[in-house]
């Protein structure tokens, strides 16, 4: 060999041992080796086939959201809860929720299903985005086997009538438990008197296969089913699971792409597509977008989303500017003012959508629905109370000029 090859071999051997070394380095940074063998041998019920992959070279892709993570046999995805076992698709966290609890569904928020009912809610561990501020990052950004083994889920609301006094009350009991079986869940939420299951907290969207089975058993069951979700997920898995989704609640995080991608990790353009195909599949949708002042609060950002919304997916989609508190990685930003959140809903209602909410801003007129029409108030909130529901008694109609107002009101 001459000099030139000599120096082109050890260049050769250089840059494979580089490769090598990245590549273990990206394994054993998704996989904590202790644990994850520990899910495999020791609880069947923690794993389960995962739908939406392929097998490429010697590891599989997951197709279910846009990170489309690639994982050599052993690896976990970003969101930690979906891996390669021996060569197949796994989630780690089917019939795993680490939070149960029942809220008034003005909680989720969802405004335009059923207001005042119960809606029984879950989540389990893992996300696939990380934002800064992220309200439920105890159970959002953590491996399932972090979390606590066991949990107490409601499974049973009793309601006493007292003769003297008159008055009904409610007496909710529960059980403490290590898994819930889709059965279990529509079982619990039927007994528990809801009238809806949440996929919610964290991003349903990583407990995929757990959620669909819930949700269409909770259908054949008269329940209907609301996904609480940041909207990163790729088209198929998103039309497949929205036949058995009443109503989806989209957190749009912002509309600057840079915002998106230092502070949600994310892309923008994948969430727009979501609710483009929301719109396709015809499923009911709600929006929620959280002022972080100073990050997402620009004005023109603000116009820009609102215009989007009205042109794409039109004037009747419920869209909600709520209130940030400093929490998580954020604790040094303040809260938003009552001023910007009422510049941005006034943005709204001037541009023409018709169901503008003001979230997490207790006792603001900004709660209310009025009719798009006529502009009486139809239902009128206070917190998570409703004082006064006029569309659900007339048959989702304005009772003073009969305007039709979106949404499933019984
Ligand atoms: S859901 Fe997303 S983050 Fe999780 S493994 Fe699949 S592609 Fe990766």
């Amino acid at each position: 060999m001459n000099k030139r090859g000599k120096i082109l071999a050890v260049f050769v051997s250089g840059v494979f041992l580089l490769l090598s070394f990245s590549a273990s380095w990206l394994i054993s940074k998704y996989q904590p080796p202790e644990t994850f063998s520990k899910i495999f041998s020791s609880d069947s019920n923690g794993f389960h086939q995962a739908k939406f992959s392929q097998k490429i070279c010697n590891g599989v892709q997951c197709a279910m959201c846009p990170h489309k993570c690639f994982l050599p046999d052993g690896a976990r995805g970003k969101c930690r809860v979906r891996a390669n076992f021996s060569g197949s698709l796994v989630t780690l966290n089917y019939s795993k929720p680490v939070s149960v609890h029942i809220d008034p569904i003005e909680k989720k928020p969802v405004y335009h299903l059923l207001p005042g009912s119960l809606i029984y809610s879950i989540a389990s561990a893992g996300c696939n985005l990380k934002c800064k501020w992220c309200q439920n990052w105890q159970i959002s950004q953590i491996y399932p086997e972090e979390a606590s083994e066991k949990l107490l889920a409601p499974i049973n609301l009793k309601l006493l009538f007292n003769p003297l006094t008159r008055q009904v009350t409610g007496k909710l009991e529960h059980k403490e438990v290590s898994s819930l079986t889709p059965a279990q869940v529509v079982e619990y939420a039927i007994a528990s008197k809801c009238k809806s299951i949440a996929y919610t907290y964290s991003e349903p969207i990583i407990f995929y296969e757990y959620m669909y089975d819930t949700a269409k058993l909770a259908k054949e069951k008269g329940l209907k089913n609301v996904m609480v979700t940041a909207g990163y997920i790729n088209p198929e898995p998103l039309r497949e699971l929205v036949k058995y989704m009443d109503v989806v609640k989209v957190d749009l995080k912002g509309f600057n792409k840079k915002f998106y991608l230092n502070y949600v990790g994310g892309e923008l353009e994948r969430v727009k597509k979501a609710l483009l195909v929301l719109k396709e599949e015809k499923v009911f949708f709600e929006i929620v977008n959280l002022i972080v002042p100073t990050l997402n609060d620009d004005e023109s950002d603000m116009r820009e989303m609102i215009v989007w919304i009205k042109k794409n997916l039109g004037v009747n989609v419920p869209i909600f500017f709520s209130r940030f508190s400093p929490n998580y990685k954020l604790k040094n930003v303040p809260a938003t003012s009552v001023e910007t959140l009422e510049k941005a809903r006034n943005l709204a209602l001037k541009e023409g959508l018709n169901f503008v909410y003001i979230g997490n801003l207790s006792g603001h007129p900004g709660e209310s629905t009025y009719c798009p029409k006529c502009k009486q108030m139809l239902i009128k909130r206070h917190g998570y109370a409703i004082l006064g529901d006029l569309v659900s008694r007339n048959g989702g109609k304005c009772p003073y000029c009969g305007t039709k107002i979106p949404g499933i009101w019984k």
